[in-house]
């Protein structure tokens, strides 16, 4: 089932089994063929490979390296514990990965300007960045309550020319400045191109997304080997769309040696509305244009979610995502905010690495993995951005 994995998923309606799909409305029906279309068209085109390969190296500063986290993995006393290190991408996550791509996209299709939520500011900032690069404009719908959190962020985006549109309705988080930016680029399809943050949203974004953060797992498989020898034995990385996560994963999911975990933010505890952890509590349903696994409330809405990582605070998860964990090819981890704190801290004293709060969900899950293991074992991380964004928060919250 897992041979040809790539080629074969989604199919051409945008399914992975039953997850996926494109729930729009009629007037996005033409714009959202055109973008299927060129899409085709560049994903094999060798001046857009030669174009993403160039700004990938010269620019963005790929290959990111691989590190062998020795004090951590020490501190622990079980499993060797590697980092990839998409901290170090210009912009400090790996949201560029795609951005930057479908930047290119949007020039394709002869846009003029790019629309985006943002959740934690990562997205906007690398969008804001990719479209100052190319020359497009740029509009960043943002919540309120994120607006305040990630202020560092909101400033960058708006010094690299990007309009700041904050969402003011319900908990004026994530799920809100996705429903808005949504709502403006229906507004201006013709002009403008909607730039997901995460492999989410209506076919062909969760492949697109998917195909333009692969270069993770690509360049992960050959630096491992070179490091161990072997493959990991596990990758963890942390969940809200599952970007990252499918990124690192899709160079392995044939590989079925390699355990491949998903880490969702258990928050403050498992009650509805004090977590974020979609895959382990949520259920089939459809919400921003995909069908996939979501926190439902009693009304079947989208629930309210919550993390004190506002990039992985989503009430649903990417449909490839969805489908993964049902064939039992992915698995589950748990992290709790104050796991994720106690990462964070663990990670910068030991290894003079500051995690994003995000990745450090994934750090947190790997040490409790890793002393589990026996030594001879060892874990991947996606170590998806750094944690310059939330060094005030985190010591305002959480004092050393
Ligand atoms: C946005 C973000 C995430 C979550 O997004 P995914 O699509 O699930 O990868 C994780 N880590 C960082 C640093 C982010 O900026």
């Amino acid at each position: 089932m897992l041979k040809n994995y790539l080629d074969n998923l989604p199919n051409k309606d945008g399914y992975y089994g039953k997850f996926g799909g494109s729930f729009i409305p009629p007037v996005l029906e033409e714009p959202f063929k055109d973008i299927i279309k060129a899409y085709e068209e560049l994903k094999n085109s060798k001046d857009f490979i030669e174009e993403l390969k160039y700004v990938r190296k010269h620019y963005q500063g790929r290959p990111t390296p691989i590190s062998y986290a020795k004090n951590l993995s020490q501190y622990c006393g079980g499993a060797k514990i590697y980092l990839k290190r998409e901290d170090l991408n210009h912009t400090g996550a790996h949201k560029l990965n795609h951005c930057m791509a479908e930047v290119i996209l949007a020039k394709h299709l002869g846009k003029t300007k790019v629309i985006a939520e943002t959740g934690a500011g990562q997205h906007g900032v690398a969008l804001a960045t990719a479209a100052a690069y190319f020359g497009l404009e740029c509009e960043i719908h943002m919540g309120e309550v994120d607006v305040k959190k990630e202020y560092p962020n909101v400033v960058r985006m708006q010094i690299l020319g990007a309009k700041i549109i904050t969402v003011t309705h319900g908990l004026k988080t994530l799920k809100e400045a996705v429903d808005s930016a949504f709502e403006s680029y229906i507004g201006q399809a013709n002009t403008s191109l909607y730039c997901i943050g995460s492999v989410v949203g209506p076919h062909p974004f969760p492949m697109m997304v998917r195909d333009f953060q692969s270069i993770i797992g690509i360049e992960s498989k050959e630096q491992f080997l070179e490091f161990d020898g072997k493959l990991p034995d596990n990758i963890v990385a942390c969940v809200g769309g599952g970007s990252n996560a499918m990124g690192i994963f899709s160079a392995f999911i044939e590989n079925k040696e390699v355990n491949l975990y998903c880490v969702e933010p258990l928050g403050k505890g498992s009650k509805l509305g004090e977590h974020a952890a979609t895959l382990t509590y949520g259920q089939e349903g459809v919400m921003h244009g995909f069908n996939s696994i979501m926190l439902k409330d009693k009304k079947g809405e989208p629930a309210p979610v919550y993390s004190n990582a506002s990039g992985i605070d989503y009430p649903s998860v990417g449909p490839e995502q969805a489908y993964l964990y049902s064939i039992n090819r992915t698995k589950i981890g748990l992290c709790d905010d104050d796991e994720a704190i106690d990462a964070f801290y663990k990670l910068s004293k030991l290894e003079g690495i500051i995690p994003a709060l995000e990745s450090a969900h994934a750090v947190a899950y790997a040490m409790k993995l890793a002393k589990s293991l026996n030594k001879d074992k060892t874990i991947l991380i996606n170590l998806s951005g750094r944690g310059d964004k939330d060094i005030d928060f985190v010591v305002e919250n959480y004092p050393m």
